[in-house]
């Protein structure tokens, strides 16, 4: 698996899963995303959209697999348990979060999660090798050969954002956060600046957004502001409200359009509404 970077979406959706006729074109699970490059595969997020990314691991014998988390808000975290890769003993899974201060550990919170009366059974079910790794958003991470930087995010309890890149190619992955009205956020420009691909929580449009403030999330219209202060290549709409149904996105993707017109250097839309199953290979 010599490749080139490359992300799938298994999971464009945000706050709560929405299955129905309605949400069929962009799809109705959260937070996932498979990013491939140089022979890793990096999960970002185990919201549902794992349970069918899982599904297909599975038939590929043994996996080396590591999962990101921007943090671990159930919308990012409820389909680990439903993750087949994690019931097989041959499976090595790295599990990483960014975002949690004392006393909280991601073993502790996935150990809570899975515990009762919430869950029938506990971490023990799992039976590939497990392990937790723990950092501080802002560092650094050795993936080999593939780069990882990460930011702290302004979303309560805290976020992790991520910027991926391989091969003089990159892909940042910027939700859950929340933007000041009127002022660009630094951290993200700085960590997203000249990336090809900037996936970004656009959970509401700039006209809902005065209802959810301190809810911890961003508009579209902000994904447009930061892409260009950043100058990103591709702006990946992403964290769909649920209340936002197929034909409410296809206005967002027109509107959006209007406002980064054209392709990217790369072919790509300058911007783009994420939905599951696509694939962006800048
Ligand atoms: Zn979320
Ligand atoms: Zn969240």
């Amino acid at each position: 698996m010599a490749d080139g970077l490359k992300v799938r979406f298994w999971g464009v959706r945000g706050s709560i899963s929405c299955p129905g006729a309605e949400y069929a074109r962009y799809g109705g699970n959260t937070s996932c995303l498979e990013v491939t490059a140089g022979g890793r595969r990096l999960i970002f997020d185990a919201g549902t959209g794992i349970r069918p990314l899982g599904v297909e691991l599975a038939r590929r014998g043994a996996l080396d697999l590591d999962i990101f988390f921007t943090h671990t808000h159930l919308d990012h975290i409820s389909g680990l348990t439903f993750f087949a890769p994690l019931f097989e003993r041959s499976n090595s899974v790295r599990l990483w979060a960014g975002h949690l201060e004392q006393p909280y550990t991601l073993k502790k919170v996935v150990g809570h999660l899975m515990q009762a009366p919430l869950y029938p059974v506990s971490l023990e079910v799992f039976q590939a090798t497990v392990e937790f790794k723990e950092f501080k958003s802002g560092q650094t991470l050795s993936c080999d050969p593939v780069g990882m930087r990460t930011a702290p995010l302004n979303h309560p309890n805290g976020a992790t954002g991520y910027r991926i890149e391989h091969d003089g190619r990159s892909i940042c992955y910027i939700t859950d956060t929340e933007h000041r009205e009127g002022e660009r956020d630094q951290t993200i420009i700085e960590l997203c600046r000249g990336a090809d691909v900037m996936i970004y929580d656009s959970s509401y449009t700039d006209a809902e957004y005065p209802r959810y403030r301190g809810w911890g999330h961003s508009t579209w219209q902000e994904g447009v502001r930061l892409a260009d202060a950043a100058g990103v290549g591709t702006l990946a709409i992403f964290h769909h409200d649920p209340g936002h149904d197929d034909a409410f996105m296809d206005g967002v993707a027109r509107e959006a359009a209007l406002l980064r017109p054209g392709n990217a250097r790369n072919g790509l839309p300058r911007a783009i509404v994420a939905h599951e199953g696509l694939t962006l290979s800048p």
